[in-house]
């Protein structure tokens, strides 16, 4: 099957099922003083979950453009890095607002995984909520009898609060969940470990592909648990992952969701990608990946920027571009390249891609421009700063916060750059000096910032001071991005 076969089963399968297929809302969300990305197909539906709205149809389903870069849900690190981490991804997801629940929401993902996509029974296990003694919460047995229909014992795994209780905030609805992982451990290795279950902790061919949430709570403010009168289904399944699986590879990457846009990124740079860990084939992934984030989201209407959603799609194309141009040997603009390859391969499920593309393309060279003039006069800056004539004896071989925090503020480098090329040469980065200095320019500045609560993530104008991490850091500092260049 192809992608866009895949998904467009997953939909048909859904709509046989009695749910109304609707669009993937916007990536970025606007009118929402709560909210910056989706990052989750139910976002889109957090009001019916709370009681605000009634939902005109009982049993939806559709695929959800989603970005996990910050808060709870920021996976950026792993991107590229790993092969089932994305920036922007697709959710596929199945809803009840008060309709069926845990029986026919387990049956039917059974049933769409093994018969409709027909994936290998054996390599399938489920994980459900353990219980909390603390809370006073049982062990999801609901769940557990379902899953025994389809699925033998030694595979139906218990998990804690952690992984499977999700609740959208403090306060609201919130219930058990429970996640189906597969295994694509060749046989030998299942062999070698005699068929032992793992999770994708433990190997990163065994992973999680869909999570089932079954809404029957809702917290109180005093942290009670009230049962709901109405029960829901909320599912997300990673769209890039099923692909992965169903077509039998290895990596995210090695699927027609991204070969298109790897092809190109050989055909621009001469280079080849060989799926392997190498910085080269890691700078492949992260641009796969990457354009996709910052198309899409401009394509939504958010243009790259020096505040809020802005400054993140600006870090993510800095990010990309520092990629390429340390790792590709490619000194010029080469993401905007690839925004027609994307545009044309999206173009029957998210046309408004298509529909803007040279607009999208237009913007994306415009940023890349700037940041590789600034990227260049970094490069002479930090090499100034390690250049031996500076010391009088031996190089500290430690680049001090303030010189990390120049590089930053005047040229745009993010820290990660700074500390890689400093790794490069055997150097380091006073961190704690670096994070001083910001420090004191957040003090001096007043700047919209974001700060994120569980899968929520909440502006504020007023709050650099409650806000720490090193991620958060960075968005601190975008106040002067150029601004001195
Ligand atoms: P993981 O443990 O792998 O980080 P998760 O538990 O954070 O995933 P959920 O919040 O349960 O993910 O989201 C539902 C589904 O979305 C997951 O089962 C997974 O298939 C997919 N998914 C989550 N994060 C990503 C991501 N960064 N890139 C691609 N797919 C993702
Ligand atoms: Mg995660
Ligand atoms: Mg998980
Ligand atoms: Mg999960």
């Amino acid at each position: 099957m192809t992608s866009s076969e895949i998904r467009q089963a997953f939909l048909n399968f859904f709509k046989s099922k009695g749910h109304t297929i609707v669009p993937s809302a916007p990536i970025v969300v606007k009118n929402d003083p709560t909210l910056l990305f989706t990052n989750a197909g139910m976002n889109q539906f957090k009001d019916y979950f709370l009681g605000n709205k009634t939902p005109e149809h009982k049993c939806i389903a559709d695929t959800q453009k989603c970005l996990r870069v910050s808060g709870k849900h920021n996976d950026l690190e792993e991107v590229g890095v790993d092969t089932y981490h994305h920036t922007m991804f697709e959710m596929l997801g199945n809803w009840s607002f008060g309709d069926y629940f845990k029986k026919e929401a387990i049956a039917w993902s059974w049933e769409l995984l093994t018969e409709v996509y027909q994936l290998d029974k054996d390599r399938l296990y489920v994980t459900i909520f353990e219980g909390d003694a603390k809370e006073g919460l049982k062990k999801d047995e609901e769940a557990f009898n379902e899953w025994k229909k389809y699925v033998p014992e030694e595979r139906i795994l218990l998990g804690n609060k952690k992984d499977n209780f999700w609740e959208m905030g403090d306060t609201g609805p919130c219930g058990p969940s429970s996640e189906i992982h597969f295994d694509s451990r060749s046989d030998e290795e299942r062999k070698r470990v005699n068929g032992a279950t793992l999770v994708n902790a433990d190997n990163p061919q065994v992973i999680e592909i869909w999570n089932n949430v079954f809404i029957q709570f809702n917290r109180m403010k005093d942290g009670s648990l009230e049962l709901l009168p109405s029960k829901n289904v909320d599912t997300g399944m990673g769209f890039e992952r099923l692909v992965r699986v169903i077509q039998g590879k290895q990596s995210n990457y090695d699927t027609d969701v991204f070969s298109g846009t790897i092809k190109e990124i050989e055909k621009i740079t001469g280079k080849q990608y060989d799926g392997s860990d190498s910085k080269q084939a890691i700078a492949f992934r992260v641009l796969a990946d990457h354009i996709r984030a910052i198309a899409f989201t401009i394509a939504d209407g958010q243009l790259p920027s020096n505040t809020g959603a802005g400054y993140v799609i600006r870090r993510i194309l800095r990010r990309a571009v520092r990629y390429y141009y340390s790792y590709l040997d490619y000194k010029q603009p080469l993401l905007f390249q690839l925004v027609p390859v994307i545009a044309k391969q999206f173009e029957q499920v998210f046309p408004e891609l298509q529909q803007q593309a040279d607009f999208v393309s237009k913007v994306v060279k415009e940023e890349e421009d700037a940041f590789l003039r600034t990227l260049e006069k970094g490069i002479a800056k930090f090499n100034d700063i390690v250049d031996p004539k500076h010391f009088m004896v031996e190089p500290t071989k430690r680049i001090g916060g303030i010189s990390a925090f120049i590089l930053n503020d005047t040229y745009g480098f993010p820290i990660d750059l700074t500390q890689l090329m400093a790794k490069e040469i055997g150097w380091e980065v006073d961190m704690q000096g670096y994070e001083e200095a910001l420090q004191q320019q957040k003090n001096r500045s007043r700047a919209a910032t974001a700060i994120d609560t569980e899968d929520w993530v909440l502006l504020h104008d007023n709050s650099l001071n409650e806000f720490v991490g090193y991620d958060s850091l960075e968005v601190n500092t975008r106040v002067n991005q150029y601004r001195k260049v």
